[in-house]
Parts: structure tokens; sequence; C-alpha cells
């Protein structure tokens, strides 16, 4: 039986023609910058972002680690939001390695950062303090497109106040599909954009970090000292180009299945879905602390992966079609209306992955 993994949409395999993508591409030594595959999709992503340069990394995480350090000097200071993938989910690598002090702020229920809020945190001139360098969004956040005349917004503070502004991208992509605009109408309000191959678009590995050449210079070396200078990397440069050819347009069809997979759980009374609906490509959902580990065991033995917790994300991608919601919706009807509540067995063989 299809196993149906709705942890993340970084769960995906590279597609046969992916594969033959990557066993064909052109290779050299990308340290030398003569790997001409990772210089095509640097150059592809350049185009499609409207930056001047880009530079492929190792992953989400490295990527926007390049960007804070490159923004960043040692006493600087970046605001973010206390769920942000930047502050919460990377280790605190900008504070660890960049001595760069976060100031977390609460997102909005939209995922954007109060603009009236981040004013009043940017710090003054004034020698007791952080100097506040830069404000980071995310979009999407879980899911949540940020509104265009949002981004515009956040621009003119960043332009009135001097601070950089930077774009974890990891879905991006999804952002723009939902909009139906260029990805370009979004990354042009930034001074720099990381977004990930890896995700919903399919590729196995890399993030391209997108801004000015100069930014991206210092990026490159930041990547050289953290380890992430890689050598015929463009077997996997591959696999993003094919995804940026082949995987962007078709978004939009995991988004119309997380709508049917919200409108689904809508009907199942045990289960609240959250923010109205589907946000992109993720559903989230509530149900009884109680019933959590027994429903993630019991879909478990039906070969369906969730994250346990009493919030849960779904996430729709790639690998899941149209029968798989189907099958996925009616195991939670029978789990439900068999109450499988009552005996707990233990599971916890995959591991809970946060993003
Ligand atoms: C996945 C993700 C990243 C990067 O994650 P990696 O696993 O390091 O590639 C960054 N930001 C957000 C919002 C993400 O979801």
């Amino acid at each position: 039986m299809k196993t149906i993994d709705l942890r993340s949409d970084t769960v995906t395999q590279p597609t046969h023609r992916m594969r033959e993508a990557m066993r064909e591409a052109e290779l050299g030594d990308d340290v030398f910058a003569e790997d001409p595959t990772i210089n095509r999709l640097e150059a592809i992503a350049a185009d499609m972002l409207g930056t001047e340069a880009a530079l492929f990394a190792a992953s989400g995480t490295q990527s926007n680690l390049l960007a804070m350090l490159s923004h960043c000097q040692r006493g600087d200071e970046y605001i973010v939001g206390q769920l942000a993938h930047t502050y919460k989910y990377e280790a605190g690598g900008a504070a660890v390695l960049g001595s760069i002090q976060p100031q977390p702020l609460d997102f909005e229920d939209d995922g954007t950062l109060d603009l009236g809020k981040v004013r009043a945190f940017i710090k003054e001139d004034d020698f007791h303090f952080a100097r506040t360098r830069l404000l980071c969004l995310e979009n999407t956040q879980s899911g949540k497109v940020l509104p265009l005349s949002y981004l515009e917004k956040a621009r003119e503070l960043c332009n009135e106040k001097n601070l950089n502004l930077h774009l974890d991208g990891a879905r991006v992509f999804n952002a723009a599909i939902f909009l139906q605009v260029p990805v370009k109408e979004i990354a042009q309000h930034f001074d720099s954009i990381s977004f990930c191959l890896s995700k919903g678009l399919g590729a196995p590995v890399g993030s391209v970090l997108c801004g000015p050449r100069e930014f991206v210079d210092t990026a490159r070396r930041w990547r050289k000292m953290v380890g992430g200078g890689m050598r015929q990397a463009g077997m996997l440069a591959a696999a993003g180009i094919y995804a940026l050819e082949n995987h962007i347009e078709r978004l939009s069809e995991d988004h119309e299945l997380a709508d049917k997979l919200a409108n689904g759980l809508k009907g199942i009374d045990d289960i609240d879905v959250l923010f109205g609906g589907a946000k992109t490509n993720m559903v989230f959902i509530r149900l009884a602390p109680e019933k959590v580990e027994n429903l993630t065991a019991y879909l478990l033995e039906q070969n369906i992966v969730v994250t346990p917790g009493d919030v849960m994300r779904l996430v729709i991608h790639l690998d899941i079609d149209d029968g798989d919601i189907e099958r996925f919706l009616s195991v939670l009807v029978a789990f439900f209306a068999s109450d499988n509540s009552q005996d707990a067995s233990s599971v916890t063989q995959y591991a809970a992955t946060p993003y």
C-alpha cells in the first residue's frame, strides 16, 4: 500500500524525469565557479526573482544564515517572527555564528508582523542598544500568503528606518501561484530572498539566495566559511532547474487538493479546521489531545504518516493525489466512528518535523 506522508512537502521523492536530468547534468567544480549547471541554476533563479545574482545553498537554513551574516555585523539586530523559521527552527545560527541578536515579535493571525510594532521595536541609535539592521519576513508563513500591499508598506518602513529587508521565501512560489503574479512581484520589495527547491518544488536538496551582486559575493564567502562550498553539485542544481521549469505551475494543484482536504475535514465532527480552511498547500486541524496518539497509530497502520500534535499540520505535495486525500478522509471517518481512542499503542518511528 502506498504511504501517504502528510508531514511536510520536504518528503517528496525526485521524479523519474528529475533523476534523468540529474544523471545527465554537465558538471564542474563549483568552488572554482566552473559547474555549468550550478551557474545556470543561479542565472535562472536571479532572472526569475529579478535580482542581480543568486547563490545555490545546501539548505534553506544555510541560505537564511548566509543572508543574515551578510546583512548584519556582530552586535546588530534583526526583527523576526516569534515562530519564524529563521528564529525558532534554525538552531539559533544567526546568534551563534554571527553574534546577531534577534528581536522576535508575535506574528499576526495573517502571518504578517504588525508594522506599528516593528517600528516601536526598532532601536534608536544609542550605544546602550544593539543596532537594528534587518527585518526578516516569511512568505508563506504557515501556508499564509502575505498581501502585496503589506510588502509595499514593509519596504517603505525599511527605507525610512534604513533597514534591510530579507524574505525567508522557503515557499515563495506557493505565494506567487496563489496570488497569480510572477514571483518577481513579491521579490521586488526585498533586499534578499531565500527560496527552497526541496519543498513543494520537489527537488531532493537545495535552496537559492537571491539579491544584489555585492551581497551575493559576500554570501558566497560566508558559504565557503560554513562549509557550504560544494564541488560537482550540478547534479543537485539539475534537479533544481528541472523543478523551476516543471513544478511551479502545478503548485496550484496542491492548493486545490488542500482545499478539498479542508472541506472534507469540515464534515468530521471531532475535527476543527483552523484558519477557516486551507492556506496554500497546508491545512491545520485541532483534535482532542487524548485522541492524538491513537489516531496517529491508527493512521500509521494504514500507511498514513502525520506529525502528532493536538494542532496538526497537514501538507499537500507532489506525491499526494486526489485518491490519497479520499483514502485519508475515509480512514479518519472510520477512526472516529469506531472510537479507536481506547487503547494506545506507542508510535514514534517517524520523527516530528516542525517544517
Ligand atoms: C523549510 C523551511 C526553511 C529551510 O529549511 P531547510 O530544511 O533548512 O531547507 C526555511 N524557512 C521556512 C519557512 C521553511 O519552511
